[in-house]
């Protein structure tokens, strides 16, 4: 079964246009649609990267947008890429849950035994191809979208390492600190990223809804952020994309990902994420003839998903800890 086809109907509007990004694909990496700039000053080699997920267009855009205006780093190198151009490629207005991926999500890869592993895919046949290039980056933001019209979520991983550096960067507002999927590893707790004792170290933002204009806007401030913070531009060419008056932060430990057992999921509400539960024991889902429980009070949760298939996340539980 191609698990995409069965997916609900898109329930959002199309705001957002997939540039054209056959421009950058020579390149300059020896990696196609992956460009480096060096600067002449020392500094860190920084990795902006979009289209992990071919039907996440704002990460696009923001590159687009900093390829257009010759966007070069102060110091160390600033890598551009776009990860998964056959998904994106495939990307149709008219159906557009279907462009994700195409034989498997890109982001469940990025663990040794698969990447060396026998297993063949258009997804891993570009995670071997571009893995040289990721073990030279010393940060890596990778830019995401949702698929329910929630606030933006900064996922800065398990480790306390990711958690400083959303914190340092200050927006968006909800920081979502978690140890990612039963399914597979991400490329943000690939290698070095995934070692605290590693210098290292690697954000994955959710911009939100995948073709709601607002993602794009996000898309454009964080990166600007996360470029300011490592110093590899001016604060004028971050200016025109920087909010005023950032809120202050709230973080959401997730203690567990529900991963669903059986071929007959159902979440109890419509949840869009970010819902809180005030008491323990509130049932949120049946799985089989299995209730799904809130085990705490003040129960957050974190981006309900619509693709309820066996051994995928339907949700992950966190608790408000500041
Ligand atoms: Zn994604």
């Amino acid at each position: 079964m191609n698990e995409q086809t069965s997916d609900k109907p898109p329930a959002y509007p199309i705001e957002l246009t997939a540039p054209d990004i056959e421009p950058y694909r020579s390149g300059n990496t020896g990696i196609d649609y992956y460009t480096s700039f060096r600067s002449d000053k020392d500094g860190p080699h920084v990795l902006i990267n979009a289209i992990t997920h071919g039907n996440e267009l704002c990460g696009a855009i923001a590159l687009d947008h900093l390829f257009r205006n010759d966007v070069r780093p102060l110091c160390g190198t600033l890598t551009l890429g776009f990860a998964n151009i056959a998904a994106y490629r495939a990307f149709d207005p008219a159906d557009p849950t279907q462009s994700r991926f195409v034989d498997e999500d890109l982001n469940r890869v990025w663990d040794e035994a698969t990447l060396l592993g026998t297993r063949q895919s258009v997804e891993l046949t570009r995670a071997r191809r571009i893995r040289s290039l990721i073990d030279s980056v010393d940060f890596l933001f990778d830019i995401h979208s949702m698929q329910h019209k929630t606030e933006p979520l900064m996922l800065a991983g398990p480790l306390q390492k990711g958690r400083a550096l959303a914190r340092a960067i200050g927006h968006p507002q909800y920081v979502v600190c978690d140890a990612g999927h039963a399914a597979g590893r991400r490329l943000r707790d690939y290698g070095g990223f995934g070692n605290e004792a590693d210098p290292s170290n690697a954000l994955l933002i959710e911009c939100g809804q995948h073709w709601e204009e607002r993602s794009a806007d996000v898309a454009m401030e964080s990166t600007m952020r996360f470029l300011l913070h490592f110093g590899m531009i001016d604060r004028a060419v971050a200016e025109p994309h920087l909010t005023a008056d950032l809120p202050p932060q709230k973080v959401v430990e997730v203690t567990e990902a529900v991963t669903i057992a059986t071929d007959k999921f159902a979440f109890a509400e419509d949840y869009r994420g970010l819902e809180v539960q005030p008491k323990a024991g509130t049932q949120i889902a049946t799985d089989g003839d299995t209730p799904i429980v809130t085990p705490y009070d003040n129960c957050v949760l974190i981006m309900p998903s619509r693709r309820l298939r066996m051994g995928q996340t339907a949700v992950r539980l966190g608790r408000l800890v500041d």
